[in-house]
């Protein structure tokens, strides 16, 4: 799955506070993301945040799944 720094990610467990979307500090082993509403940074395996991503957003635009799953060719037709 590619997800780069700057994205933002819609998780399916929010946010204790309540909040379910997240943008990307820092990718790798783990990834560091910061909750969008009360600014709170936790670090999550890379593992577990992809089992918990429903969308992803990038520059506002929503990412396609077949984006997301890098099958190779981009697709930028909407
Ligand atoms: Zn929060």
């Amino acid at each position: 799955m590619h997800i780069l720094v700057g994205d933002t990610l819609l998780m399916k467990k929010p946010h204790p506070c309540g909040c379910n979307t997240f943008s990307v500090g820092r990718v790798g082993m783990d990834f560091r993301i910061r909750c969008t509403k009360c600014g709170r940074e936790v670090m999550v395996p890379r593992g577990k945040v992809e089992k918990n991503i429903k969308r992803v957003l990038r520059n506002g635009i929503e990412l396609n799944r077949q984006a997301l799953m890098g099958n190779g060719e981009n697709q930028e037709h909407a």
